[in-house]
């Protein structure tokens, strides 16, 4: 039955780790190596059944493999779940015993934050294995990649109003942005700096206000978001909000933001196209986070993050060149980019997870 899924989802290896005493259960995936060591977050979470976090790993490391591919980095797709309470049931030896796992891999997967771990479990982790991104600075870590995600996202806006529109004037424009978080006050500067009309809606109210006083935006209702009357819709907060409830509100000709997994089902990113809205692929636009900690395996330079940032315009491009030239919905170019990109590569037959990416500008600690 396993195997009969890794078949279908192409899964080279799954490792199920456990450590009785420290209480760990968790479960590594790597996807696809092809193009790199399998780098992607680990997640914490009190699943409620274990093929529950199967499921979970199989899919997030999967889809790691195609943002990493469309980011143009050397890296290959993979992810880890711990299950447990993030607020309970964290201790030290639980992610040493972790870190030990992922350390036995040999680098063929690495691992960093993703939902319900922080920097502080990371630093436990790092303490078994080099195999880590995304640990304090002072190891040579690259810190919050927020910012990075949001600029990133800037760079997706411009290439996608370039092709909407035929011109890059962000100030031209305005914006529905859901979610003022890490990345959306972010985006929301950059967007102000730029002279755009914006709304906003965060169920944080002192967020909203931030958003109003400092950055001239307009307050909505967390339902009202899907009625203004924008050109650009910036999902920032969850999932799955371009759906059959909210899409036949939008008056948005461009939906481009930082949100994961924004589009319900395929379905509805066909309908997207059907109504003339350009839909600028999620995991295109939000690269720049997982860019600045693979920077961390080359040795990490903010000026050279800030440089790969401006890439995404790029990405996104070519995403639309494809869907011109396949006659298919953006949603699919982006994956068809990926597969094309791992194909050719892997016709270059580099060796198992070498490349160009490894190990340099790390300064060990203890
Ligand atoms: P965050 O938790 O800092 O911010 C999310 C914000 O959304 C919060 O302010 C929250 O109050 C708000 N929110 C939650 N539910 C809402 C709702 N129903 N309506 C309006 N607002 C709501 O998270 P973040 O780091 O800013 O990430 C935002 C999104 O971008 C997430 O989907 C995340 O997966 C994705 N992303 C983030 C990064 C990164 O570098 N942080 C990288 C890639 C993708």
């Amino acid at each position: 039955m396993i195997f009969e899924t890794l078949d279908t989802y192409g899964h080279e290896q799954v490792v199920f780790c456990h450590n009785k005493d420290a209480g760990l259960k968790a479960i590594i995936a790597i996807h696809n190596t092809v193009l790199g060591p399998a780098l992607g977050g680990t997640r914490m979470w009190p699943y409620k059944s274990e093929d529950e976090a199967l499921k979970d790993v199989l899919r997030l490391s999967r889809g790691m493999t195609y943002k990493n591919a469309v980011a143009g980095l050397n890296i290959g797709g993979g992810k880890a779940v711990i299950i447990g309470n993030p607020a309970t049931d964290k201790s030290e030896a639980l992610f040493r015993a972790f870190g030990q796992f992922v350390e036995s891999l040999g680098g063929r997967y690495i691992t960093a934050e993703d939902v319900g771990i922080d920097v502080n479990d990371m630093e436990y982790v790092y303490r078994e294995t080099e195999y880590v991104t995304g640990v304090h600075q002072v190891h040579g870590g690259s810190g919050d990649p927020s910012p990075f995600t949001a600029y990133g996202a800037l760079q997706g806006l411009l290439a996608t109003l370039n092709r909407k529109f035929g011109d890059e004037d962000v100030g031209k424009y305005s914006y529905a942005v859901q979610g003022l978080g890490h990345v959306g006050m972010e985006y929301v500067k950059l967007l102000k700096d730029r002279g755009a009309k914006i709304f906003v809606t965060d169920i944080n109210q002192q967020l909203v206000d931030k958003a109003v006083n400092e950055y001239g935006a307009e307050a909505v209702g967390l339902d009202e978001i899907y009625d203004v009357p924008a050109d650009v819709y910036s999902p920032c907060a969850l999932g799955g909000t371009v759906n059959e409830q909210t899409l036949p509100r939008f008056k948005f000709k461009v939906i481009c933001g930082a949100a994961n997994n924004q589009l319900q089902n395929d379905a509805i990113g066909d309908e997207v196209v059907k109504r003339g809205i350009l839909y600028a692929p999620d995991y295109a636009v939000n690269a720049g986070g997982v860019m600045n900690v693979a920077l961390e395996l080359d040795g990490y330079n903010r000026e050279r993050a800030m440089r790969m940032m401006r890439t995404i315009y790029h990405n996104l491009s070519r995403i639309y060149e494809i869907a011109d030239r396949d006659g298919i919905p953006t949603y699919r170019a982006a994956d068809r980019l990926a597969e094309e990109r791992i194909d050719k590569i892997g016709k270059l037959k580099l060796p198992l997870g070498r490349g160009r990416t490894r190990f340099q500008g790390r300064i060990r600690g203890n």
